[in-house]
């Protein structure tokens, strides 16, 4: 299964693409996560990216191609892998069309999950993520019940840079100019499901699956 979710900051894509990983052991593969563990480890690709990612900017199309080709090297993404935030504009969705069809490869299924606009604010100011194993929670909708640390493995919990509310409000103009056309781009190809990203994250999950014809 080779997928690529759709949707705004904050629409939840990477704690449903937590969960597919949990429930069918495919890779999620998320340029944010990537990018922010070239921050954390001050990598000079890490060093380029960090200023874009705090003004809530694209990284370039250079910088975030070469570190995807790197990850679909991996022994791992060849049982398929669920792309989280890439790609984010049309030309990196036809650089990923070119990657795709020179491995004689296609997508299953461009997942758009979809979210009221007045509703991210509110999940990106909450969102807390656990440092060691990714897990994510809103401590306005689901909150850890250990408070800053992760109930799932008591690592402690952080809370995003640029889930600032000036950054997100520049996030959310990017994603409007640049990201959300990729919705017709998809459609054009025959292959968007779409799914209502509100509710509970399990009935959310119910949804993906029966959009996904998963079991
Ligand atoms: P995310 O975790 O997907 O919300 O991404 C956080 C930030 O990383 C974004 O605001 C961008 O600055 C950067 N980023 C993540 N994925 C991409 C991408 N595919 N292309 C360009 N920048 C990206």
């Amino acid at each position: 299964m080779r997928i690529v979710l759709l949707g705004a900051p904050g629409a939840g894509k990477g704690t449903q693409a937590k969960k597919l990983v949990d429930k069918y052991g495919i890779p999620q593969i998320s340029t944010g996560d990537l990018l922010r563990a070239a921050v954390s480890a001050g990598t000079p690709l890490g060093k380029e990216a960090k200023s874009y990612m705090d003004q809530g900017q694209l990284v370039p199309d250079s910088v975030v191609l070469g570190m995807v080709e790197e990850r679909m090297k991996q022994d791992d993404v060849k049982k398929g892998y669920i792309l989280d935030g890439f790609p984010r504009n049309t030309s990196q969705a036809e650089v990923l069309d070119k990657m795709l069809a020179s491995l004689n490869m296609s997508l299953d299924a461009a997942l758009s999950v979809d979210v009221p606009f007045e509703d991210l604010m509110k999940r990106l100011t909450g969102r807390r993520t656990c440092k060691a194993c990714g897990q994510m929670y809103n401590v306005y909708f689901s909150p850890s019940s250990k408070g800053d640390a992760c109930d799932k493995c008591g690592g402690a919990l952080f809370h995003r840079d640029d889930d600032k509310e000036e950054t997100i409000k520049k996030r959310l103009d990017v994603y409007t100019a640049s990201t959300a056309p990729l919705l017709d781009y998809y459609k054009g190809k025959g292959i968007v499901k779409s799914i209502a990203g509100t509710g509970s994250i399990d009935d959310i999950f119910a949804q993906v699956c029966a959009a996904l014809n998963l079991k």
